[in-house]
């Protein structure tokens, strides 16, 4: 008989060695691993169980969980976490949204009992793989389903964390879109997005993100967790006139201070937008609402006329920050930034920050502000407070 694959990753060994030998007992080959980097490593298609805890320091399950997706990954896994349980049964749904096969979880502590039942019901279940996520292609979505599910309600957002590079304290998140779609499952802004700029429903929709980010910031506010909010914005509607008063009702709705929200717009969209956005930008800043020039770097004008953009922050694009360490051209550009935005007293945050390497560097060359997986990946709100919990990026200085 062959025999089976399992792989867990946990941070604590000593969880590990004991899941080792319960899988061991019942016939399990078994890898393991504490960190996110090994398990990328180790990962392969034929594997038959996947132990996933989901919070660990540095990292997080939820994106494990697209990574998996990605690879369209037919294990049954088994989600454990020392967290509540509502947080684990909404990361099986995420995990199921994707496509993956979430066959049960495990809150810690755990009887040894219940792990072997779920054990077995792998094994029961693993026959039914092969036929399950075959048609995991890349979805394809209309105009008319993103309208649909503008009216149903059906976007939601993640929140990635910003923090200062050197003390890793966070003070901020980006909010960024999700589609739950009842049949594709979970679609990225990389499909909807271009759709909806082209369609005119971006309009309906940025007006539901900020909604709800500002909702969020709220909730949190409450709890007594204060974090910018950063919101990705299409160029295009700075060209209405009308739309920093409507920004201005929203905050005044939801009682939020202007200073708490920060508007990204692409560096590429505020250049071709300039002289019919510099009203609206103006305006926004007036009120004390930040405004960020996002994909730094990626304009194809050169970085220059950022001079004439009223911005409050430059985010330097992944594009040039992830290569950073072998690539000068990229760690020029990098450092171009940093330069215009000392000159222009703007904030500079760097995006994509992955590694402890970058982390490093970036610090070095006088960048104060990051946000990438190093930090975390992108998150539904009650994991981001889980993960705030436990994370070693919210250090007090
Ligand atoms: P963006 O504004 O440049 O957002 C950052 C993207 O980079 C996010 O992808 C994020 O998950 C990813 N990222 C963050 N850190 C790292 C890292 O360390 N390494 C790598 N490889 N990637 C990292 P996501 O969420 O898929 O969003 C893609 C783009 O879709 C965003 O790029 C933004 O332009 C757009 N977008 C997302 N949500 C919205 C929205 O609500 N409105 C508008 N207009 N655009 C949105
Ligand atoms: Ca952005
Ligand atoms: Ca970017």
């Amino acid at each position: 008989m062959v025999s089976k694959k399992l792989l867990v990753i946990d941070d604590n060994p000593d969880m590990i060695r004991l899941i080792s030998e319960i899988a061991e007992d019942s016939g399990f080959v078994v890898s393991s691993t504490t960190g996110a980097d090994y398990f990328f490593s180790l990962y392969h298609a034929d594997l038959d169980v996947i132990v996933l805890d989901l919070i660990m320091p540095g990292m997080d399950g939820i994106e494990l969980l697209r990574f998996l997706a990605e690879k369209q990954c037919k294990a049954a896994i088994i989600l454990m976490s020392g967290c509540d349980k509502r947080v684990l049964d909404t990361a099986k749904e995420l995990g199921q949204a994707h496509g993956l096969r979430v066959i049960g979880i495990l809150p810690k502590p755990y009887r040894v009992m219940d792990f072997q039942v779920l054990l077995e019901k792998a094994t029961e279940t693993d026959n039914v793989a092969s036929s399950f996520s075959q048609e995991k292609a890349k979805p394809t979505v209309t105009e008319e389903e993103l309208q649909t599910a503008l009216n149903n309600g059906n976007f939601f957002l993640h929140y990635q964390p910003q923090a200062y590079l050197k003390s890793r304290r966070v003070y901020g998140v980006e909010a960024l879109s999700r589609w739950q779609h009842p049949d594709k499952g979970l679609i990225f802004p990389d499909l909807f997005i271009d759709l909806a700029e082209r369609s005119g429903l971006i309009r309906e929709l940025t007006e539901q993100v900020l909604t709800r980010a500002l909702k969020q910031y709220n909730r949190w506010r409450q709890k007594g967790i204060n974090l910018n909010m950063s919101v990705n914005i299409p160029a295009g509607i700075l060209s209405d006139l009308s739309f920093p008063n409507q920004i201005q009702e929203l905050l005044d709705e939801l009682n939020v201070p202007a200073k708490a929200l920060l508007l990204e717009v692409t560096e590429t969209g505020l250049i071709k937008e300039i002289k019919k956005s510099l009203d609206v930008l103006t305006r926004l800043r007036m009120k004390g609402v930040g405004i960020s020039v996002d994909d730094f770097g990626t304009g194809y004008s050169g970085l220059q006329q950022a001079r004439e953009i009223p911005a409050t922050e430059l985010k330097i694009d992944k594009s040039f920050v992830i290569p950073m360490m072998e690539n000068d051209s990229a760690r020029v550009i990098v450092h171009t930034a940093l330069q215009i935005g000392q000159q222009l007293n703007m904030r500079v945050i760097a995006e994509g920050v992955e590694t402890e390497e970058i982390r490093l560097a970036l610090q070095e060359a006088g960048c104060r502000f990051g946000q990438g997986y190093l930090i975390s990946r992108p998150l539904p709100p009650d994991i981001f407070e889980e993960w705030l919990k436990t994370a070693d990026w919210n250090r007090v200085d």
